[in-house]
């Protein structure tokens, strides 16, 4: 079942649910897409219609914020829990299925990447990250990159770009990379190699990683003021009947 929130088409999935989407992608012929949008991407489709539609095609496409699952208890269709993009990842390298998938990570400043393969092949033993590629390249490398991705032939790609670069990246180039799977995974590399800690249980349980993120690091408040927005917004269209 889809919930609409601001015309972003979500999967109503379990965090286990999920997980068995997505290895159930892989199995499909046609490249997949996975997203996880929070509210600052449903804001950014709002004002962008090519990052909305390039949203409502993909394939899974689960609440990364809790204020995404807050947003849908004014729909038809509640959204019972978010689905953060790192812990979906997470669930896919504890499963037997996705051991035996092929990944290629790409993203996050020169070496995180290769940090975070050795941290994850440590953690899940049998896990194969063939290759890696730091996120930092000029759009005059990009053929490159892609026939390095082509090459490892990864099943599934994660591409930590940040937002919407890497859908973007994802939309144009899904079709030359032979790959199954293709997500936008943010700043999980930075988490998976330890660069970055994430908020401690109490917070993700209360759904205040955002508020750690924003004490770790107050600079994000000019990016979290989206997030009234986002509030003011859903209201507003709550209050027109929409
Ligand atoms: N990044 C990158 N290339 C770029 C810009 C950003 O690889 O040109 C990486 C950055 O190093 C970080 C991630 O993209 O690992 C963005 O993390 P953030 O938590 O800001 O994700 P977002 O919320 O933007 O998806």
């Amino acid at each position: 079942m889809k919930s609409q929130i601001l015309g972003v088409n979500f999967d109503n999935l379990t965090p286990e649910q999920a997980k068995d989407r997505f290895l159930g992608l892989l199995e499909s012929e046609a490249p997949s897409l996975v997203v996880t949008p929070n509210p600052e991407m449903v804001m950014l489709a709002q004002r962008d219609a090519n990052f909305m539609e390039l949203l409502n095609s993909a394939d899974l496409c689960v609440p990364d914020g809790i204020g995404v699952v807050w947003a849908s208890k004014f729909t038809q269709s509640v959204i019972e829990q978010r689905v953060p993009g790192i812990d979906l990842i997470l669930a896919v390298f504890k499963s037997r299925r996705g051991r035996q998938a092929r990944y290629f990570f790409l993203g996050g400043a020169p070496g995180v990447a290769d940090d975070a393969k050795d941290a994850m092949e440590a953690q899940f033993p049998g896990l194969r990250v063939i290759d890696t590629h730091h996120g930092y390249f000029h759009d005059d490398f990009e053929n490159e990159v892609v026939e390095r991705i082509a090459a490892a032939k990864p099943d599934i790609v994660l591409v930590g770009l940040g937002f919407p670069r890497q859908e973007r990246w994802i939309a144009a180039n899904k079709g030359r990379l032979g790959a199954k799977v293709l997500m936008g995974v943010g700043g999980s590399f930075d988490v998976m190699s330890g660069n970055l800690r994430r908020a401690p249980a109490v917070f993700q349980k209360m759904g205040l990683e955002w508020l750690y993120r924003l004490l770790r690091q107050p600079s994000r408040i000019w990016r979290q003021r989206v997030l009234l927005k986002f509030v003011f917004k859903v209201l507003f269209e709550r209050m027109r009947g929409k």
